[in-house]
């Protein structure tokens, strides 16, 4: 039976029903029980931000049939609970690629929307939400509303980002970007620091379209923050335009919960660190290990074993935020409590279209931290602390546990977007983060 969960797995929250969506044109399916509703992608959300605890999730699966495809200028319509997945299969034959792609391409259009996802080429390119032209939204009072920037752009600028709380997405229009091939031309720089990382990170944002870069967060002392950055742009050769690669293996069942410990965590990241020798690689690859490396394990989530993980991501402004983000990577190495996933970049200075987005330039981490109850809570509420104090933000699409008063700082347009939302949509995240459990 299917699982309505979050990537992380925590909190459980079960929705109290769950309904469908088959076609587009669908009245809402909605009954007069007042219960909150909230559209479900395909829970790759971390934290609560796709969960409705008490009320009704509103299953998007089979609202996944292409509308239209204009091969020509690169323009793509889609149901939005068409994956990226689905989507890559049609257009990379055709010489077309994803504007914005996750590290996973296993996400719905209308995910996508809603939480503004980034990818590696935040620096050029923007947000998601900068590429999305048009998409209808349904109100659960029946209408139909066609949002662009040029009509009822109120609601286009509050769905984008909007955490799916202004009703429901049955399509979307976005813009591709054009590629010769399916191969990546990439290049892996080992850094023995974090200063070394901004000076990386500096010179490459010019001539490579997606940066991004791995830090070994156990690592402390004249050694804290060094890391593998990754740098790379399409190829003109190597691949022919396939979008198959590869073979996915799987996880069969939950791990149990001794196998991550401080100690396989530093042989992991000592691992990694190391099995580059050389201070730099050139490839070429294809771009789904480039884009997408976790995908290759289906359902990686369950080395975390039951009680789930948190992800943390905090973006933090450019210059006050390096001091910051150098004392949370201490704090993290310190408490041995720390991720095999630990990923570092810089956000250009492209403004995110959404009224709730994210993104903003910065420096931007984002951590796995294994579920070990209070104490894990204990150490997240002490890095929102340091977050806080420099003018930075949580991103909700990672998020199980912010406080509302620093929901409320991170985001003082909060207020501003709740005009925009739907009288009968809700979240658990939403509920949380503006301490309002009506409905719940
Ligand atoms: C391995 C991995 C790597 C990731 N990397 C990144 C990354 O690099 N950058 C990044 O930004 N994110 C990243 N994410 C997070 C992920 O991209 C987002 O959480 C995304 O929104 C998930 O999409 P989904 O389709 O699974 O939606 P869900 O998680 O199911 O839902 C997310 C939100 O979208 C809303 N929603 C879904 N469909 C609709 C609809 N039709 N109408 C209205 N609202 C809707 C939901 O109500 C919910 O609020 C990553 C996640 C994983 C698991």
């Amino acid at each position: 039976m299917k699982r309505y969960e979050s990537w992380g797995r925590y909190p459980q929250a079960p929705a109290k029903e769950i309904r469908t969506m088959f076609w587009r044109n669908d009245d809402f399916p909605i009954k007069e029980d007042r219960l909150p509703m909230l559209a479900y992608g395909k829970g790759r959300s971390y934290g609560d931000v796709c969960l409705n605890e008490g009320g009704v999730l509103v299953d998007t699966e089979h609202l996944k049939r292409l509308i239209a495809f204009d091969e020509k200028n690169g323009i793509l319509r889609c149901e939005a609970g068409l994956g990226l997945d689905d989507i890559l299969e049609i257009i990379v034959p055709k010489g077309w690629f994803l504007p914005v792609t996750p590290g996973t391409k296993y996400i719905t259009v209308g995910g996508a929307i809603a939480n503004d996802v980034h990818g590696k080429n935040h620096h050029k390119a923007g947000t998601f939400g900068r590429h999305v032209t048009q998409f209808e939204l349904l109100r659960s009072d029946g209408r139909r509303l066609h949002c662009s920037p040029d009509e009822n752009s109120d609601l286009f600028r509050a769905t984008i980002g909007g955490l799916g709380l202004t009703g429901f997405i049955t399509w979307a229009e976005f813009k591709l970007i054009p590629i010769n091939t399916a191969g990546i031309i990439e290049e892996k720089i080992r850094f023995a620091n974090l200063n070394e990382f901004f000076e990386i990170s500096g010179s490459s944002d010019k001539d490579y379209e997606y940066t991004v870069a791995w830090v070994d967060c156990l690592a402390s002392g004249e050694h804290l923050g060094r890391g593998i950055f990754m740098r790379g742009n399409h190829a003109t050769g190597g691949f022919p335009l396939d979008p198959h690669h590869g073979v996915r293996l799987g996880v069969p069942v939950d791990f149990p919960n001794f196998v991550l410990n401080p100690l396989s965590m530093k042989l992991f990241n000592e691992a990694y660190y190391n099995v580059q020798r050389q201070k730099e690689v050139r490839l070429v690859t294809h771009y789904e290990p480039f884009f997408y490396p976790l995908d290759a394990v289906k359902r990686w989530n369950r080395i975390y074993g039951r009680r789930g993980f948190l992800q943390y991501q905090c973006v933090v402004p450019p210059t006050d935020g390096v001091e910051a983000i150098r004392e949370i990577i201490r704090r993290i190495a310190h408490s041995g409590n720390a991720s095999f996933l630990a990923v570092l970049k810089e956000f250009g200075d492209i403004p995110s279209p959404g009224l709730l987005s994210f993104p903003r330039r910065g420096i931007t981490l984002t951590l796995d931290i294994p579920f070990q109850g209070m104490p894990t809570l204990q150490l997240l509420s002490r890095l929102d602390e340091i977050v806080r104090q420099v003018g930075g933000a949580l991103y909700p699409a990672k998020d199980a546990r912010m406080s509302a008063e620093n929901f409320q700082t991170f985001y003082p347009q909060w207020q501003e977007f709740s005009q925009y939302i739907d009288p009968r949509f809700s979240s658990s995240f939403w509920r949380r983060v503006t301490n309002n459990q009506e409905g719940a």
